[in-house]
C-alpha cells in the first residue's frame, strides 16, 4: 500500500500538531504544484527514534522511567539540525511536527541541513540541576548512534539550555574518545559555543521589524510591543526591541502578565526575573489578565513561548498589526486565516525566529573550523541572512499574491524539491 493511501488518516505520529504541519504543508504543495512523488516523500518523517530511560532522583532509591524522542524529518540536505525540548507533554507527533518545521525553516535561509527536533517528557522545573545533568547523560546515551556532527545536531529548545548543551557534548565527547564541540550547538562558548547564539533567536527576530515596519509604513521609533514569553526568546527580543527605540509595554510568562504603557526598562524586568523567578509583580506595573496580552493593543504582538496560543477564539479580538512568531506554531491554522482576513500581517515561525538555527550554524561551521569568529561578524552575517530571506519571501508573496507563511514555505519547499529531484531516488 502507497503512503498516501494511509496517511491523513492515522499513523505513528498522529497528533493535533503533526496534522496540523501535514495540512499546512499539503496546502502549499498545492498552491506551488509540486511533484507528486516529493509530495508524499516529504509528508513524514525520515527516521523517527522513541526511547524509554531511567534516571535516578537526588533521593537515591527513586528512580524513574521517562520516554524520549528524536525525529530526523530529512536526510537528503546535509546532517539533520534542531533542538531538544524537556517539557511533560512533548510525544512523538509533537517532535515529529517541529521536525518538519525546522526543514522548511533550513531551507528558507539556506543552511546545509534537512530538519530535525527531540524531546524528553520531563517537567525541567521540578528537577534539581543534578537530576537534570543525569537525565541529559542518559538521554544522550539512548540517542548516541543518531547524533554527531556529520549526522544530526541538536541545539536548545524550549525547558532545555546551554548547560544542557554542554552535558551532551561531553556525554559524547567522552563516548567516542575525543572533544566534539560540533555536535551541538547553542554551547557555552568555553566549549566551542558561539558568542552571541543565546541572544540569536530574539535579536533575529526583531531585525526583521524594522523591514517590517517599512513595507507596512510603521515607524518604529515608540511603536508598541507585546511579548508572550520571557525565556531565551522572549528577554532578548525585548531587550533589541527597546534599543531600536520602541516600547515594550505588555510581557507575560508562567508566573503572570504585566504592562505599563510608557514602556518597561527591560534590564530592569531581567533583574527582577533573575531575583524573583517570573515578571509577576514588577514594580511600575498593571496586572494583567495573561490571556489578554493576545488582545492587547499594540504594533508587534512577538509570541514566544508555546504553540497553540493564537487560535480560532482569540484571533478575532487581536489588535495588533505584525505578529512576529518567536515560538514555534504559536498560531493554529484556523486562526491564521481568520487574521489574514483581519489583515494582521504575520512573519511567520520558519522565518521570524531562523536567526536561532542560522547561529546554530554559524557555531556549527567555527567548530568544525577551530576558527572562531568575532561577535561583529556574527550579528553582522546573521542580520544579513535574514533580511535577504525576508526581502525574497515578501517579493514571493507580492508576486503569487499569497500570505508570507505561504511565501516561505513556497520558497523552502521549492529549495528541497530541487535537491530531491537532482539526488534522484535509490537504486
Ligand atoms: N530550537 C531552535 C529552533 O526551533 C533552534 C534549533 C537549532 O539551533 O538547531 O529553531
Amino acid at each position: 500500500m502507497v503512503l498516501s493511501s494511509q496517511t491523513g488518516v492515522t499513523n505513528e505520529w498522529d497528533s493535533p500538531m503533526f496534522r496540523e504541519a501535514v495540512k499546512q504543508f499539503e496546502h502549499v504543495a498545492e498552491v506551488m504544484n509540486l511533484d507528486d512523488n516529493i509530495r508524499e516523500r516529504l509528508s513524514v518523517p525520515q527516521r523517527s527514534l522513541i526511547v524509554s530511560f531511567p534516571f535516578r532522583r537526588d533521593a537515591y532509591d527513586t528512580v524513574d522511567t521517562v520516554l524520549g524522542y528524536r525525529v530526523q524529518h530529512l536526510l537528503t540536505m546535509g546532517p539533520t539540525k534542531g533542538g531538544i525540548r524537556y517539557a511533560e507533554d512533548v510525544n512523538l507527533g509533537e517532535v515529529a511536527a517541529l521536525a518538519m518545521l525546522m526543514t522548511w525553516k533550513c531551507a528558507i535561509v539556506g543552511l546545509p541541513f534537512g530538519g530535525a527536533k527531540g524531546g524528553v517528557c520531563v517537567n525541567p522545573r521540578e528537577l534539581s540541576r543534578s537530576e537534570t545533568q543525569r537525565l541529559t547523560r542518559r538521554y544522550t546515551m539512548e540517542i548516541i548512534k543518531f547524533i554527531g556532527p556529520d549526522q544530526d545536531i541538536p541545539a536548545p529548545d524550549m525547558g532545555t539550555n546551554e548547560h544542557t548543551m554542554g552535558w551532551i557534548m561531553d556525554t559524547y565527547s567522552t563516548h567516542v574518545g575525543h572533544a566534539e564541540p560540533g555536535v551541538v550547538t547553542g554551547k557555552p562558548p568555553a566549549l566551542g559555543g558561539s558568542v552571541a547564539r543565546r541572544e540569536a533567536t530574539g535579536r533575529g527576530l526583531v531585525s526583521l521589524i524594522p523591514p517590517t515596519a517599512h513595507h507596512l509604513g510603521i515607524k518604529v521609533e515608540g511603536s508598541r510591543v507585546a511579548v508572550h514569553g520571557f525565556g531565551n526568546v522572549g528577554q532578548y527580543a525585548a531587550l533589541a526591541a527597546s534599543e531600536m527605540g520602541a516600547k515594550v509595554i505588555a510581557l507575560a510568562d508562567i508566573t503572570g502578565a504585566i504592562h505599563n504603557d510608557s514602556g518597561f526598562d527591560i534590564e530592569a524586568v531581567r533583574e527582577h526575573v533573575r531575583r524573583t523567578g517570573g515578571v509577576a509583580d514588577f514594580p511600575d506595573s498593571d496586572v494583567l489578565e495573561p490571556s489578554m496580552i493576545f488582545e492587547l493593543d499594540c504594533d508587534f504582538l512577538i509570541p514566544a513561548a508555546i504553540q497553540g496560543v493564537i487560535t480560532e477564539e482569540n484571533a478575532p479580538r487581536v489588535k495588533a498589526r505584525v505578529i512576529l512568531e518567536g515560538a514555534n506554531g504559536p498560531t493554529t491554522q484556523k486562526a491564521d486565516v481568520i487574521l489574514r482576513e483581519m489583515d494582521v500581517f504575520i512573519v511567520p515561525d520558519v522565518l521570524a525566529n531562523a536567526g536561532g538555527v542560522t547561529a546554530s550554524y554559524f557555531e556549527w561551521v567555527q567548530d568544525l573550523q577551530n576558527y572562531f569568529w568575532s561577535e561583529s561578524e556574527i550579528v553582522g552575517r546573521l542580520r544579513e541572512i535574514l533580511n535577504r530571506a525576508f526581502s525574497e519571501v515578501l517579493d514571493i508573496s507580492i508576486s503569487r499574491k499569497v500570505d508570507l507563511r505561504t511565501a516561505c514555505l513556497i520558497k523552502g519547499i521549492r529549495r528541497v524539491e530541487s535537491a530531491k529531484l537532482a539526488r534522484g531516488v535509490y537504486p
